[in-house]
């Protein structure tokens, strides 16, 4: 199963310039079966939404049900995934295995040092992963609370240094390694992802395979 790791929708992201349904669409010609929806989960996104923290919430979530509407006529699996930054720099991180009610126990994830990050998703039973740590604005953040990195990212827009963040990863250990394309316009369908042996329906499976170690890493796109 080819899956897309990392993927935006613009309506919820607003750097992302394609909506839920034709990011699907573009994911499914390129040859996947499925798509991680990480929309940004950042304080300028959710504050941007009206209503409680719990409304702002919802209103998150609709990226990913739009997404999985289409995933559903197209049949390619959708799943909930998370990228949020966390106090402290510009960093982004990646989060799988979580279901919609992570958000709702966690309305300010985006405010965590990323200490409480980590704890969260251990708590949960996610995987809590750097996202791009060598791209030009980003530094590798503390390697000891953390599940792994995305050693590629296939954003054809920033400077990824990709190799240096494989070396940095390797240098400490950091057991799971990802790659995805960061996909947020059309060109970007099909620059990364995983592969896996057999399908997995939800977050909560896909973070039990990369647990696992199954995933091949699509790195030359
Ligand atoms: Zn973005
Ligand atoms: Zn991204």
């Amino acid at each position: 199963m080819k899956i897309e790791m990392h993927a935006h929708t613009s309506e919820v992201s607003p750097c992302a310039k394609v909506p839920a349904e034709e990011m699907v669409k573009a994911c499914a010609e390129a040859g996947y079966q499925g798509v991680v929806v990480t929309d940004h989960f950042n304080d300028y996104v959710l504050e941007s939404f009206p209503g409680s923290a719990r409304d702002r919430v919802t209103r998150y979530l609709e990226g990913y049900q739009r997404a999985q509407e289409a995933g559903a006529k197209l049949g390619i699996q959708v799943i909930l995934g998370m990228e949020s930054c966390i106090a402290g720099g510009p960093e982004d991180f990646l989060v799988y295995g979580i279901g919609m009610d992570f958000f709702y126990q966690n309305p300010i994830f985006y405010q965590y040092s990323q200490e409480q990050a980590f704890k969260a998703c251990q708590e949960y039973g996610a995987l809590f992963f750097q996202a791009h740590p060598c791209r030009s604005y980003c530094k590798p953040r503390d390697p000891h609370l953390l599940d792994g990195v995305e050693v590629f990212n296939g954003n054809p827009r920033h400077e990824n240094n990709n190799p240096r963040a494989r070396k940095w990863a390797e240098k400490y250990h950091l057991g799971i390694f990802t790659s995805g394309s960061d996909f947020h316009q059309l060109e970007d369908a099909g620059k990364g992802g995983i592969i896996l042996p057999s399908d997995v329906h939800d977050s909560m499976e896909l973070a039990a395979a990369l647990k696992q170690g199954m995933a091949e890493l699509i790195e030359n796109p």
